[in-house]
């Protein structure tokens, strides 16, 4: 379950954050996450509300913020949207690291980060 350990990392990274700063309670996290992480935010919620009950962190609102994947053409120097094509094995849309303009290799530039933008403390 690559979500629950994920998400578990963010958990005490914050709770490690707040105890520097001798909160009493943590109101709220806001995470961005990279639509090319493919965690499945659900799971990252569910996971969520598991690993913070008995912490000063119970019923702090998690906030997440999607990232649309960006990749570079080495070739053209196309920047711009993952393009995603349909799997014929599983009918979902994959992204492909091939630009959309001239077929080329393209490097992911973004959308696989996965970081804690910010905690609202309590002192
Ligand atoms: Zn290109």
């Amino acid at each position: 379950m690559h979500e629950y350990s994920m998400t578990s990392q963010i958990v005490e990274s914050v709770l490690e954050e707040a105890k520097k700063h001798n909160a009493k309670k943590v109101d709220g996290v806001h995470l961005v996450i990279g639509k090319l992480t493919f965690l499945g935010l659900e799971q990252v919620r569910f996971a969520y509300e598991i690993l913070v009950k008995n912490t000063i962190m119970e019923g702090s609102k998690l906030h997440i913020e999607e990232k649309d994947g960006v990749v570079k053409c080495s070739k053209c120097s196309y920047e711009g949207d993952v393009k995603y094509e349909d799997d014929p094995t599983y009918h979902i849309p994959t992204p492909t690291l091939h630009c959309s303009k001239c077929g080329g290799v393209v490097e992911i530039v973004g959308g696989k980060e996965c970081l804690i933008k910010s905690a609202k403390i309590i002192v």
